[in-house]
């Protein structure tokens, strides 16, 4: 494959995805299952259809787009991302991998490139969690990580169910069949924006994804009693913010005595009832995020605070129950994947790091079921989820171009 390629199509196609909002310009809000995701959704099936691809979807919504291969035997590499968009987003996230995707496909067309491998783009149901609460709803059932049951019980903030809301976007068929087995994929490749300073900073091109971090998190309740400030001294009292100062600290304790600058821990909502100055908290609310590349190493961060919960209600004769809403699982990136990025990297002049990304991606659970790895490039000032997300040409470029070059060898 020569130079890189000139992308001015792709940008044109970015641009006009973008205006398929539910906000005005450069406002983008796709939400899953909206008027503005169905309308994009036609917009990317029919970049693919032109470019002679064959489409599937199943039954939640996830879109197979086929260049296929010589040898039909054989399983399809993977490539792609998501098009919703949280409220109030920008032109990239997601987008990028999608039709930057496509282009890479429509790249290797362009220069004769006959794939052995087919190569498929998927177009994963709602990356985003805004509407069910719950992020890669599509990429988490295609790995059967979340279970037909599981998703049958989501509902959204106005209480409509799932099944109501696929059904009303022409989603239908049982939830079953959108598990895959492991092997339906050889390998997927997915290109993102970093959505962090880290490329920008540094001047490179691309970053080649070696982990990928997940994050549990787990609610805390903890009761103790209320009372006057004045009238109740410190004596027998049981304070329950006391309390959860102690659990606060206990988890960034542990986060930092792991030993890896990879462990974080993080207490992101504290409610106190009933909030009044003159008064002894009586209940509190926390809700914890605590992250890794490591499932174990992060489950004992884990751990370690639900033993904090157990020793703390003791001494301080609170009740504290925890409640696990998710623990998902950090992947790691396939080596040779990476090793393939890396040659053709060199071999196309870009400059390039290792890195782990922090935040997750569809990838992390299609890794359940095959290799994966991620290319990142990078995002002005490390800026996301805001309408002023931008990547500049030579990036999605560079990106693009790499995404081809690694397609190509896999297809091969
Ligand atoms: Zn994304």
């Amino acid at each position: 494959m020569s130079a890189k390629p000139t992308i001015d199509g792709l940008l044109a196609e970015l641009k006009a995805l973008a205006r398929i909002s539910e906000g005005e310009p450069p406002v983008v809000t796709r939400v899953v299952f909206s008027e503005a995701d169905m309308r994009a959704r036609t917009y990317v099936k029919g970049l693919c259809a032109s470019a002679g691809l064959t489409i599937e979807e199943d039954a939640i919504g996830n879109t197979f787009a086929r260049w296929a291969g010589s040898d039909a035997e054989l399983a399809p590499v993977g490539t792609g991302s998501h098009i919703d968009a949280i409220p109030n987003a920008g032109s990239y996230d997601g987008t990028v991998g999608v039709l930057g995707g496509l282009e890479a496909i429509r790249i290797l067309q362009r220069a004769g490139f006959r794939p052995r491998r087919s190569i498929e783009l998927v177009i994963f149901t709602a990356e985003e969690p805004t509407r069910f609460g719950i992020g890669c709803l599509g990429s988490r059932m295609l790995a059967n990580v979340l279970t037909p049951a599981q998703a049958v019980a989501l509902r959204d903030k106005e209480g409509r169910g799932l099944e109501e809301l696929r059904a009303g976007a022409g989603f239908r068929g049982a939830l079953e069949s959108v598990a895959l087995p492991a092997g339906r994929f050889h390998q997927f490749v997915e290109l993102h924006i970093e959505q962090g300073p880290h490329l920008e900073a540094e001047g490179l091109d691309v970053g080649l994804v070696t982990n990928i971090a997940a994050p549990a998190s787990l609610r805390i309740r903890i009761e103790g009693e209320g009372g006057h400030a004045g009238g109740k001294l410190m004596p027998g009292r049981k304070d329950a913010l006391a309390a959860a100062a102690e659990l606060i600290l206990a988890l960034e304790a542990a986060a930092r005595s792991t030993g890896s600058i990879d462990s974080v821990g993080t207490v992101g909502v504290c409610e106190v009832f009933p909030g009044a100055v003159n008064s002894i908290p009586s209940l509190v609310r926390l809700e914890t995020d605590i992250r890794d590349t490591d499932g174990v190493r992060r489950d004992g961060v884990l751990q370690a605070l639900k033993d904090a919960c157990v020793e703390v209600a003791a001494r301080r004769r609170v009740v504290i129950t925890t409640e696990l809403v998710n623990a998902d699982p950090p992947a790691l990136c396939d080596a040779t994947i990476l090793d393939v990025m890396e040659s053709c990297a060199m071999e196309a002049g870009l400059s390039y790091q290792r890195m782990v990304a922090r935040a997750y991606h569809d990838s992390s659970f299609v890794a359940c079921i095959a290799p994966v790895a991620m290319l990142f490039i990078p995002c002005r000032g490390g800026v996301s989820h805001r309408p002023d997300e931008y990547a500049s040409p030579e990036w999605i470029a560079s990106g693009v171009h790499l995404l081809a070059r690694t397609l190509e060898r896999l297809a091969s």
